[in-house]
């Protein structure tokens, strides 16, 4: 019993969170820096920040996470980071030679209080930065928020870096991907090929974080968006947000930037909230829906009826990012499952309205969001009345372990299994993948678990 001491009993605790549904901001900005061509993520901070955040995201990616780091010491934790920044710069260019620098911020050189706009354009006064490269930064103080807000800092700004527009607008749509999985960011661009979508996708890790092995180690792989495509995006006429908590601070920045309108809707996973991404880039493209698309659908349907009685009234335990577990409630609920506790250590309001309307029809569920929101707590839940299944980052294996409940690996971290990288989770494609994980991992259960006598050949 690895969490022996949990209990079932909840007792108030304002100022105590136990194993927080969260990591920190840094992380988020860092992973989005990567969906960017030829960018280096830059932590200005401590040694010790930039070697959790890299390790975090190797852990997880199984790829190399390159980032470097203004390296305080105690003199630069006391008057300020802005030498050891500058100096950083030259050394990056001279040694690195990276096209873009996507420079975020770390507790500390939060609470010192830091000048980022003064120490970067010190950094290009003195020519520190080459003809033609980049220096971007963002705020990212982890004392609040979570690796999401940090995801959505990041991005918002590339925007305000790149973004520019013109006098005409193209026939184009922007997509501005939440935090999800390379895998998914190229389901979702296979799908608006399919479509014959113009569009335009950022932060795009496809092509950087999930790279096969050649034998020739490339610093900055072909992928990512494009300083040209991010420029681009301001000529664009809709852009189309994947998730608000992670991409609403982005579309709105364009919006008032480049005239860009857009539309926010959940990360395409299940069969609604595909529905509602295709509709949206079927109107917004003006392209109509090929039959491909259409089978896809089919097939995803034909799965779910299939095996209806599997998915139905199933107790399931969630935990993760607010963009990924509101459209993946949904998604349960249309299958008849009872998604009964859900957790997010992200903060916001969103989360909570959207959980109570999905969850109406769900009797005794469960969810809470925030700084407080912990896995102690959904341990707690499940101790009172337990569930069928788990869902949710490696952090839950120690509640599935000493719970015996299955448990389907979805978020970040997963530093303990491999294929979030190959199989994508979002569209129609994505919705059949994670159907068929939750019917093989229920299945598995009754096979090992039910008495001899149940044991049945055809299921
Ligand atoms: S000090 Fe702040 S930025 Fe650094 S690892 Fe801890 S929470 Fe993250």
């Amino acid at each position: 019993m690895l969490l022996k001491h949990t209990t079932a009993k909840e007792i108030d605790r304002k100022s105590l969170t136990i194993n927080p549904a969260k990591t920190c901001q840094p992380i988020g900005a860092m992973y989005a820096a990567f969906g960017l061509h030829g960018c280096l993520p830059h932590s200005h901070g401590s040694q010790g920040c930039c070697a959790y955040h890299r390790s975090a995201l190797t852990r997880h990616f199984k790829e190399p996470i390159v980032a470097s780091t203004s390296s305080f010491s105690e003199g630069s934790s006391v008057f300020g980071g802005s030498a050891n920044l500058v100096q950083a710069i030259d050394t990056i260019f001279s040694v690195y030679n990276p096209e873009i620098v996507a420079v975020h911020t770390t507790c500390l050189s939060e609470t010192i209080g830091d000048d980022l706009t003064q120490i970067i354009s010190k950094a290009f006064d003195d020519g520190k930065v080459p003809e033609g490269k980049k220096v971007i930064y963002c705020n990212t103080p982890s004392y609040v928020g979570s690796h999401i807000t940090g995801y959505s800092n990041q991005l918002a700004s590339f925007v305000k870096f790149f973004s520019t527009s013109t006098t005409k607008k193209k026939n184009v749509v922007n997509l501005a991907a939440g935090w999800m999985e390379p895998s998914d960011m190229g389901e979702i661009k296979r799908v608006a090929k399919e479509m014959e979508a113009r569009t335009i996708m950022f932060p795009d890790m496809t092509g950087v974080l999930d790279t096969g092995l050649t034998g020739k180690y490339e610093m900055y792989p072909k992928g990512g968006t494009t300083q040209a495509d991010m420029a681009a995006t301001g000529d664009s006429k809709f852009t189309i947000g994947l998730g608000e908590y992670s991409t609403q601070d982005a579309c709105i920045k364009l919006e008032n930037k480049c005239k860009v309108k857009f539309e926010v809707i959940d990360i395409p996973i299940g069969l609604k909230a595909t529905d509602r991404f295709i509709m949206s880039l079927s109107r917004h493209a003006n392209v109509p829906v090929p039959d491909s698309i259409t089978e896809e659908r089919a097939r995803l349907l034909d799965l779910i009826s299939d095996n209806q009685k599997y998915f139905y009234g199933k107790r399931v335990a969630l935990w993760g990012d607010p963009d990924t577990l509101i459209p993946l409630t949904e998604f349960l609920v249309s299958l008849d499952m009872k998604p009964v506790y859900i957790v997010t250590g992200t903060p916001g309001k969103t989360f909570d309205e959207r959980m109570y309307n999905i969850l109406k029809n769900v009797p005794g569920a469960k969810f809470k969001s925030g700084a407080n929101a912990d896995m102690f707590q959904l341990h707690q839940w499940i101790k009172q009345e337990g569930v069928d299944l788990l869902i949710g980052n490696t952090y839950g294996k120690y509640i599935a372990r000493d719970e015996n409940i299955p448990f389907i690996r979805y978020g970040f971290p997963i530093a303990d299994r491999a294929g979030h990288n190959f199989f994508p989770k979002t569209c129609y494609v994505g919705a059949t993948n994670l159907a068929i994980q939750i019917l093989n991992a229920l299945m598995d259960y009754q096979d090992m678990h039910c008495p001899e006598e149940k044991v049945e050949f055809q299921m």
